[in-house]
């Protein structure tokens, strides 16, 4: 089983940070970090250095931080992930968050960023990882426009927006939030499990404490319940699932 999502390069792991990984070595096949700023590439790299065929990355800049980076400053991120391609998986993640950005001028910037970035995954013909907020219909509208088609909705929350991802051929995964929320739950049950993979967000999605990777188990077991099928299922078709749609070396 893999967790496709979640963010090892977060202070919370500061402490402890190759004991959770070493813990996740004995429940998991492998884990996806997704670095989403640029000041985690370095601390990425090590990490995927380090425990080599477990810990794979992605790598994009979040659109939450747009207000940050310059377009200069994007195009030399990008120049520095083309010179670091082998250690990374995907691209992303990247897309468009209109809760936490609400400046239009910024979110015409985030449509543009999240452009470059489409672009950047076909050039290197990586998936791409999608975060999206409040911004679906356009998010949507933008990949059917650029034509992506290795697409991964993480955390993906509108079930009004399933036939498009569906008819696309996209992939979703689901994390920890299915455990409590029933829009969440109608998805797991109407998705094809060919399209899901399993997520954590660690640390977040602890619910009041740090969350890591190992906790995909529950969120395995949910869809089980949802979906009325075995966990052994689940937890096969899944990691299978990433294991082709990220091309793992495992
Ligand atoms: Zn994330």
């Amino acid at each position: 089983m893999i967790d496709v999502h979640c963010h090892l390069e977060q202070e919370d792991y500061e402490k402890d940070r190759d004991e959770v990984i070493e813990r996740c070595k004995k429940e998991l096949k492998a884990i996806i970090t997704s670095c989403a700023h640029p000041k985690d590439l370095e601390k990425t790299i090590e990490m995927v250095k380090k425990h080599e065929k477990f810990v794979f990355a992605s790598v994009g800049i979040h659109p939450e931080y747009i207000g940050e980076f310059s377009e200069k400053d994007v195009e030399s991120f990008i120049e520095k992930i083309r010179r670091n391609k082998e250690f990374f998986v995907a691209i992303g993640e990247v897309g468009l968050d209109f809760n936490w950005v609400k400046d239009k001028e910024l979110q015409e910037r985030q449509k543009n960023m999240f452009k470059t970035f489409i672009d950047l995954s076909k050039e290197l013909d990586l998936p791409l990882v999608v975060h999206s907020r409040d911004a679906m219909e356009e998010t949507i509208r933008i990949l059917e426009e650029k034509r992506a088609s290795k697409v991964h909705l993480h955390l993906f929350g509108e079930h009004s927006f399933l036939k498009n991802v569906i008819k696309n051929g996209w992939f979703i995964s689901i994390g920890p939030i299915v455990l409590r929320s029933k829009k969440h739950k109608k998805i797991a049950r109407d998705m094809l499990l060919e399209r899901i993979m399993l997520e954590t967000d660690s640390p977040w999605f602890g619910f009041g404490k740090r969350n890591d990777p190992t906790s995909i188990k529950d969120v395995a077991n949910k869809i089980a319940e949802i979906k009325k099928i075995s966990f052994d299922e689940v937890w096969k078709v899944c990691g299978e699932n990433a294991i082709r749609f990220f091309n793992l070396d495992i």
